[in-house]
């Protein structure tokens, strides 16, 4: 198998032509090939040497990613199961909203995280993706896309912990907001989303201008611990600590994800907790009514108990939002993203087959 290219970040191709005696700007114009155009084959690069295609042929690959299922929801919400090279498979899912169209994607097979409430979690960790399998969702799901219809924001937030696959989601970050070359989405319209990993965060917040996501689920360092494993190694305060301390540009806010669950942390008790725990971060909290799946033993809130929940935030003075569940009809709803799963799809049978 000869390597992808799209694996290799924008420095590592200059090197490599500069190395074969080509000009260093013919990165920029491969790379313009590969991501903004599109291209699945080295002779379609019309505007390089037959000899520099003919050499790209010869070294490397363009893999593509194969689309094994695709299951629409009532809402528009579309799910992906995309096959891997190795036979693995991996779900993304895009999500139409009035006006934008945001495409969540996933960072690993299976995850090591083992939160308590997730499907993800089931799997167990399988691997990391490489940066073109990350990339390679926007691309794959970008050519299903009507005429005039263009991906416009991207969430870190399918299958993984993307922070643990710190180095691969960084290229595919570089590559997502690259005006020049790459796919051109403004930082701010990408949002990675993590369980906490405090080294990795500061890092980020360092490198990128990503926006954050930090999944919290819990106020105090009890429930947060039962529900999230990596609770023990950074806890609910050394994060906060954390938080109080990123380099933020003004008025650039982190986003906390709070999955409400029925009796366990849905309490009024447990929402003015959370406002204490937020003190002093600039924030916005998601609120997430949990999205059952088969495996899983929690339940929902009833509406009114979420409301009451948010109600406790707006007083505080919190910005608050309430997700509502998309494609909660074909599991692609957070949180309900599990691969390999069969029968998971939303259809019948019958559909299944005509697919
Ligand atoms: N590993 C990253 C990103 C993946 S999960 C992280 O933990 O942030 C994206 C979000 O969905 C997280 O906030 C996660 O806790 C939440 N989630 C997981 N399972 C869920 C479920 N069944 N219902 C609602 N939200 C869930």
């Amino acid at each position: 198998m000869k390597p992808n290219i799209k694996d290799l970040s924008f420095s590592e191709l200059s090197a490599f032509l500069i190395e074969r005696k080509h000009p260093a700007y013919r990165a920029k114009q491969i790379c313009q090939w590969l991501f903004k155009k599109r291209a699945v084959a080295f002779s379609a690069m019309t505007n390089l040497s037959q000899g520099l295609r003919d050499e790209l042929a010869k070294d490397f690959s363009i893999g593509r990613l194969s689309i094994l299922r695709r299951a629409e929801s009532r809402d528009g919400t579309v799910k992906f199961l995309f096959g891997l090279a190795d036979g693995q498979s991996i779900e993304s899912v895009l999500i139409p909203e009035t006006n934008r169209l945001t495409l969540c994607i996933s960072t690993q097979v299976g995850c090591a995280y083992g939160c308590a409430f997730c499907a993800t979690a089931l799997l167990g960790f399988k691997r990391n993706l490489t940066s073109s399998e990350i990339i390679d969702q926007i691309i794959e799901a970008s050519r299903e896309l009507a005429a005039g219809q263009r991906i416009t924001n991207i969430v870190l937030m399918g299958m993984g912990e993307p922070l643990a696959n710190y180095a691969n989601t960084l290229r595919a970050i570089e590559i997502m907001t690259d005006g020049g070359w790459g796919l051109g989405i403004a930082p701010r319209r990408v949002t990675l989303s993590s369980v906490g990993l405090i080294p990795q965060i500061q890092k980020l917040m360092e490198e990128t201008n990503v926006s954050l996501a930090i999944s919290l689920h819990a106020a105090s360092e009890a429930v947060r611990g039962k529900l999230m494993p990596v609770n023990k190694k950074y806890s609910l305060q050394a994060l906060m600590d954390c938080c109080r301390n990123l380099p933020l540009p003004r008025r650039k806010r982190i986003t906390f994800e709070y999955v409400l669950l029925r009796g366990v942390n849905d309490s009024v008790a447990d929402a003015t907790a959370l406002c204490r725990v937020l003190g002093g971060v600039p924030s916005k909290v998601n609120l997430i009514p949990f999205n059952p799946h088969p495996e899983s033993e929690f339940e929902r809130p009833a509406d009114a108990d979420v409301k009451r929940f948010q109600q406790v935030l707006f007083d505080h003075n919190i910005q608050v939002n309430v997700r509502r569940p998309r494609g909660d009809d074909i599991a692609a709803a957070c949180g309900q993203l599990q691969g390999q799963a069969e029968g998971r799809w939303g259809e019948s049978a019958a559909q299944r087959e005509a697919c």
